[in-house]
C-alpha cells in the first residue's frame, strides 16, 4: 500500500511540469488598451516612460467616481466622500471640479449600470482593457475626463472603443457594433461606431507596440503633439543628430 502511495508521489510531477508549461505559454505579455493609446499619441514618448509606472490624473479619480453615481441622484457630498476614501492626498479644491461636472450631468438623462469595471480580454491580439459601465439594454461606455469635441470622437477614444469592441466580439461570438464614450466635465455622452479604419488603427498600433518591446527606437511622428511635452529638447536633439549624421 506505502509503495503505491510513493509511486504515486513520484509520477504526479510529470503533469506538474505540463502544467507549468501551459502556464508559462499563457503568460503572454498582453497590451493594455492604455499603453495601446500611449504609443498611438506618441510611440517615441511611450518608449522614454516604458519603464516608468503610469498614474491616473486626479481630475480622472472624480470622473470615475462619479460615473458610478451615473442615472442616480449625483449627492455631491457622497460622492466627494467616496473620491477623498479612494485617493486622500486629493486636492480638496477638486471638490469645485466635481461640481462642475455634477452640474453638467444633471442636464442629461443616463442609464445607470448594472455592471462596472468589467475585464476584457482578446487572446487573438493580445489586449486586455477595461469597460468602465455596461447598462441592462447591454451597451457598454467607457468614462473620460475631458470635455467632448463640439461632434464626433478623438481618435483615441476610437481606440478604446475599437479595442473593446475587438475583445467582447472574441468574447461573445457576436459582432459589437460600437460603443458610448461618456465625457464627464461635459456631462455628454456620445456613442462611436466602430469603423474599419479603427479596427487597422489598432492593429498598426499593436505592430508599433511590439516592435518597441523587441527594443527598436520608433520614428518620431509627424503629428506628435510635441509642443506640450516635456520631451521636446531632448527629442529635438536626437532628431538633430540623425539629421546632422544624414549631411
Ligand atoms: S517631443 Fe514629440 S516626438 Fe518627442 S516624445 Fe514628445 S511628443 Fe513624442
Amino acid at each position: 500500500m506505502n509503495g503505491k502511495k510513493i509511486s504515486k508521489r513520484l509520477t504526479r510531477p510529470v503533469p506538474h511540469v505540463y502544467i507549468r508549461g501551459t502556464i508559462l505559454t499563457e503568460q503572454r505579455q498582453y497590451v493594455t488598451v492604455s499603453d495601446l493609446v500611449r504609443v498611438h499619441t506618441c510611440p517615441v514618448r511611450f518608449y522614454y516612460e516604458r519603464k516608468e509606472p503610469v498614474f491616473e490624473s486626479d481630475r480622472y479619480a472624480v470622473c470615475k467616481q462619479l460615473s458610478y453615481h451615473l442615472g442616480t441622484p449625483l449627492d455631491a457630498e457622497v460622492i466627494w466622500q467616496e473620491i477623498i476614501a479612494v485617493s486622500p492626498v486629493l486636492d480638496p479644491l477638486l471638490k469645485d471640479f466635481l461640481a462642475l461636472c455634477i452640474t453638467a450631468c444633471n442636464k442629461s438623462e443616463w442609464n445607470a449600470a448594472v455592471q462596472t469595471d468589467v475585464k476584457v480580454v482578446s487572446d487573438k491580439l493580445g489586449i486586455v482593457g477595461m469597460i468602465d459601465r455596461i447598462a441592462a439594454d447591454g451597451t457598454f461606455s467607457i468614462v473620460r475626463a475631458a470635455g467632448a469635441m463640439p461632434f464626433g470622437t478623438y481618435v483615441a477614444d476610437r481606440l478604446r472603443i475599437a479595442c473593446i469592441a475587438f475583445c467582447l466580439e472574441e468574447m461573445t461570438g457576436s459582432e459589437v457594433k460600437g460603443g458610448c464614450v461618456e465625457y464627464i466635465p461635459d456631462g455628454v455622452s456620445r456613442i462611436h461606431e466602430v469603423q474599419p479604419r479603427d479596427r487597422r488603427l489598432v492593429i498598426a498600433t499593436l505592430h508599433k507596440i511590439k516592435s518597441i518591446r523587441n527594443g527598436d527606437m520608433p520614428q518620431h511622428p509627424l503629428n506628435a503633439p510635441c509642443n506640450r511635452c516635456k520631451y521636446k529638447e531632448r527629442c529635438e536633439s536626437s532628431v538633430g543628430k540623425r539629421l546632422s549624421e544624414l549631411l
